[in-house]
C-alpha cells in the first residue's frame, strides 16, 4: 500500500479529502478549530513536497446549495493555518473547479465548495415527493448511484492522486470518501497522516492486542452500544459497563434502581451479555455503589447507596467510591485500553467525580506503558474537559467512524484505499 511519507508529491496535484466540518457561530466564525488542524499535517507534506493540493470537504447537512454551509466561511482561517494563500471554487464539481485545479502550480492550494451541496456525493435522492412509493425511491436511488460514479469521476479527474484525511467520515461511501478512490490505482491513492494514526489506534485495540485489554463502555442507552458491547465481548479480558447502562442490568438482575434512567424492553438483553461475558471468560465489571440523586439537576440533594437498592425518588447519576476503586484496579492492571463514553451525568460538575477517576486510572495506566484509545463523542469532552488528552495514547476525532471500526465493520473510506471491498 502506497504512504503519504514515500510519496514524493513534487509536481503534483493531490486531492486531499478532509474533514472540515467545523462548529461555526451565527457570524459564521469558527468556534472549533481542531478539525483544520488535524489536517495540516497532511496538507503541509504535500505543499511542502512541491505538490499542490485541492481540498474536499464537506460542511454540515445542506439539502442543496445552501449559503449558511459555504466552505469560504472557513476560506481566511484555512489559509492563516496552512500558511498558504488557499483559493476558492465556489463548486466543487464545475467548470471553475476543474480549470482552477488545473491552473494549479506547485505549492498552491484550492479549497472546493461543500461537497455536500450536491446529492451524489451522499448517494442520497433528494426532493422525492414525501408520498413516493418505495419503488419511486429505489429509482431514484438507483439513477443517483450512477451520476455519483460521474461526480466522483470528476473530482478526481483533478489531482495525480488520492489522499483520504477524512477518518471522520469514514464510515460512509460517499463519492469523495470512498468512491472516487477506485479511479486511481494502489500507488496513487493513501491516508493521510491523521487517518493513518486512527488506523493504526484502531488496530492497536482490534488486532494487535496487548493484553489484559480493558473496555469501558459507559453512556446512556445499552440498545445504542449493543452491537459494539457483543463484538468486544469476543476480544476484551475485562468489560467495564458503566453510566446509564448499569442501571438496566441491576434491574434485570432483580436490584432496586429507584428512577434511575433504564431500558425495560432490555432486561433480557443484559442477563444474555452477562451470560455471554461468563461463557467468554470476560470479566464483566459492573457498578456496586452509587452516587444518587433526588433530582436530575446539578443542585439535587445527593448521598451514596449500593447499586442494587436506591429508593424511589432517587436516582443513580454517577459510580460511587467503592466503584471507583474496582474499576481502578482493573484498568491500572491492562495493557490495553478503550474508553467510551462516561460513568455518569458527566455535564453536570456534581457528578464528575467517577469519570474523572476513569480517566485519572487511564492516565496512570498508559504511564506504565498500556495503550490507552478514547472514542466516541462524549469520552473525548471527558478527557478534554479533565486536561486529560496528552496524557492518553490516542483521542479518536472520529465518533461515528470509531464506533463502527470497534462494531467490527468495514469502513468504506478506509477499504477503498486499500482497494478492498466494503
Ligand atoms: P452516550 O451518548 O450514549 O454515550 O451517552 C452519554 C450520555 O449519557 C451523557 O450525556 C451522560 O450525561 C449520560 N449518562 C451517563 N450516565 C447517566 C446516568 N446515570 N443517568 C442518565 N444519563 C447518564
Amino acid at each position: 500500500m502506497q504512504t503519504i511519507d514515500n510519496f514524493n508529491f513534487a509536481g503534483k496535484k493531490a486531492f486531499v479529502r478532509v474533514d472540515f466540518n467545523v462548529p461555526l457561530d451565527e457570524s459564521f466564525n469558527i468556534t472549533d478549530d481542531t478539525r483544520i488542524r488535524a489536517a495540516l499535517p497532511t496538507l503541509k507534506k504535500i505543499i511542502g513536497d512541491g505538490g499542490s493540493v485541492i481540498i474536499g470537504s464537506h460542511l454540515g447537512r445542506p439539502k442543496g446549495v445552501e449559503e449558511k454551509f459555504s466552505l469560504k466561511h472557513i476560506l481566511g482561517h484555512v489559509s492563516k493555518l496552512l500558511g498558504v494563500d488557499v483559493q476558492f471554487a465556489n463548486d466543487c464539481a464545475g467548470e471553475e473547479a476543474a480549470s482552477k485545479a488545473a491552473a494549479l502550480q506547485p505549492g498552491e492550494a484550492l479549497l472546493l465548495e461543500n461537497l455536500r451541496f450536491y446529492a451524489e456525493e451522499e448517494g442520497k435522492p433528494r426532493g422525492l415527493a414525501a408520498d413516493a412509493t418505495d419503488e419511486e425511491k429505489k429509482a431514484a436511488k438507483k439513477a443517483l448511484k450512477e451520476k455519483q460514479k460521474e461526480f466522483a469521476k470528476r473530482l478526481a479527474s483533478y489531482a495525480d492522486c488520492y489522499v483520504n484525511d477524512a477518518f471522520g467520515t469514514a464510515h460512509r461511501a460517499h463519492a469523495s470518501t470512498a468512491i472516487m478512490a477506485d479511479d486511481f490505482d494502489a500507488d496513487h491513492k493513501m491516508f493521510g497522516y491523521l487517518m493513518e494514526k486512527e488506523v493504526i489506534a484502531v488496530e492497536k485495540v482490534m488486532k494487535d492486542i496487548n493484553r489484559p485489554f480493558t473496555a469501558i463502555m459507559g453512556g446512556s442507552k445499552v440498545s445504542s452500544k449493543i452491537e459494539i458491547i457483543e463484538n468486544l465481548l469476543s476480544k476484551v479480558d475485562n468489560l467495564i459497563i458503566t453510566g446509564g447502562m448499569t442501571y438496566t442490568f441491576t434491574k434485570a438482575q432483580g436490584g432496586k434502581i429507584g428512577n434511575s434512567i433504564v431500558e425495560d424492553d432490555k432486561l433480557d438483553l443484559a442477563l444474555d451479555l452477562i451470560k455471554k461475558a461468563k461463557a467468554n471468560n470476560v470479566n464483566l465489571v459492573l457498578a456496586v455503589d452509587a452516587k444518587i440523586a433526588d433530582k436530575f439537576s446539578n443542585e439535587a440533594n445527593t448521598k451514596f447507596c449500593k447499586v442494587s437498592e436506591i429508593p424511589d425518588g432517587w436516582e443513580g447519576l454517577d459510580i460511587g467510591p467503592e466503584t471507583e476503586k474496582i474499576y481502578a484496579d482493573v484498568i491500572k492492571k491492562s495493557k490495553t485500553i478503550l474508553w467510551n463514553g462516561p460513568t455518569g451525568v458527566f455535564e453536570f460538575e456534581n457528578f464528575t467525580h467517577g469519570s474523572r477517576s476513569v480517566g485519572e486510572a487511564i492516565v496512570e495506566a498508559t504511564k506504565n506503558g498500556a495503550f490507552s484509545l478514547v472514542g466516541g463523542g462524549d469520552s473525548v469532552a471527558c478527557v478534554n474537559k479533565f486536561d486529560m488528552a496528552d496524557k492518553v495514547s490516542y483521542v479518536s476525532t472520529g465518533g461515528g467512524a470509531l464506533l463502527e471500526a470497534i462494531e467490527g465493520k468495514t469502513l468504506p473510506g478506509i477499504a477503498a484505499v486499500k482497494g478492498e471491498s466494503y
